[in-house]
């Protein structure tokens, strides 16, 4: 009687992020700054003369070049998708078939587990070391033994903050036949991108968002950069107008600003590396409580402590919102009086934790 959902999709909910409304947001490693007058304008001109009763350019060209241009790589290398999220969502579901093996790690970007589950993959996960730190042999090992027909991490790591040096990077990319998608979402924090060296390998793509260093999170523009095979199959395989005129329109005129760019990244390194220092005197006041932060390669710190859930309560109720996960806090660089106010507040909790 009736319809009935797939098995795939009966026990599926939607993404739910934080709900509610809270002063200070530090949960979702957006870029805390809005862009200054000059730019604003600029961005309301170039929306201003689109024609929005035609559709889209079918491959967001002028974007795409903007983009390349801004990194110094060939356009032919580039595919616009709506967010690195649509991405990811195509490779998987376009790049596999059913019941082949995608290898994630854990911990890392949930998305991977949830897609790959989504198109019926065989999701096998391999643990990173107990410091979250990746071993890469092993790695190599287990995508092996796993006949992997993918392996696909965050480098620098979303939610650990620690990143894998090019040579490890490399070393698995020589290893590994199969297909390695990099999700370099905050490589614009580091500096041990693969971006230079993708023509050396076939199987390789490396996912970039306009979400983070780049601040235009709410425009929904991501990008999948790899060969030209890769790239025309990607091309191919996504929905004809996957990114809209305004997040081409509004990402062209902001990736044309490279100094605006540039600055933006060593505000949120400086932001990052400031929220950190802050932190610091409380993981050896408190060692029992916060027993490990790393220095962060992103925009976030990724604290270990045993009573995350309350912690991540105690702030609630302080209006900041960061994020809880198992064991640990994830926590975006904000301002300075933000970076101060959270870190004024888990003083606060500890002392009274203490109490
Ligand atoms: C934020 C994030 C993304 C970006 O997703 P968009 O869809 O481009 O906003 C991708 N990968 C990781 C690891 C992230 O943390």
């Amino acid at each position: 009687m009736g319809y009935q959902l797939g098995h795939r999709l009966a026990a599926l909910e939607p993404y739910a992020p934080i709900s509610g409304t809270y002063a200070i947001r530090l949960d979702a490693n957006e870029s805390f700054a809005t862009p200054p007058a000059y730019l604003q304008e600029k961005i309301l001109r170039a929306v201003g003369k689109l024609s929005l009763n035609r559709y889209p350019d079918a491959l967001a060209s002028e974007v795409s070049t903007t983009y390349a241009n801004f990194y110094g790589m060939s356009p032919d290398f580039v595919t616009a998708g709506n967010g690195s999220d649509e991405l990811i969502s195509l490779l998987t579901s376009c790049f596999l078939e059913p019941d082949d093996t995608v290898v994630t790690l854990s911990q890392d970007f949930s998305m991977y587990a949830f897609y790959g589950s989504l198109y019926g993959l065989n999701v096998a996960v391999c643990p990173k070391e107990d410091d979250g730190t990746i071993d890469v042999d092993a790695l190599i090992a287990f995508c092996k033994a796993q006949n992997a027909k993918a392996l696909l991490f965050s480098n620098p790591c979303n939610p650990t903050s620690l990143g894998l040096v090019r040579d490890e990077v490399r070393k698995l990319l020589d290893a590994l036949s199969c297909l390695v998608i990099l999700d370099e979402a905050y490589m614009d924090f580091w500096d041990q991108s693969m971006l230079g060296e993708l023509q050396n390998y076939d199987n390789c793509v490396i996912l970039k968002t306009c979400s983070k260093a780049i601040g235009l999170a709410g425009i929904r523009l991501g990008f999948a950069v790899a060969n030209p095979t890769i790239t025309k199959a990607l091309r191919a395989a996504k929905s004809p107008y996957n990114t809209d005129a305004i997040a081409q329109a509004i990402g062209t005129a902001v990736l044309t600003e490279p100094s605006y760019l540039n600055g933006q990244f060593v505000l949120l390194r400086q932001q990052t590396a400031a929220l950190y220092d802050l932190n610091a005197p409380l993981l050896t006041q408190y060692p029992t409580i916060l027993t490990a932060m790393a220095k962060p390669c992103t925009n976030f710190v990724y604290l270990r402590t045993p009573r995350a859930a309350e912690i991540h309560k105690a702030l609630l109720a302080r209006s900041i919102a960061v994020r809880m996960f198992a064991g640990a806090l994830r926590i975006t660089a904000g301002s300075a009086a933000e970076n101060a106010a959270v870190s004024a507040a888990l003083r606060e909790i500890l002392a009274d934790f203490s109490r």
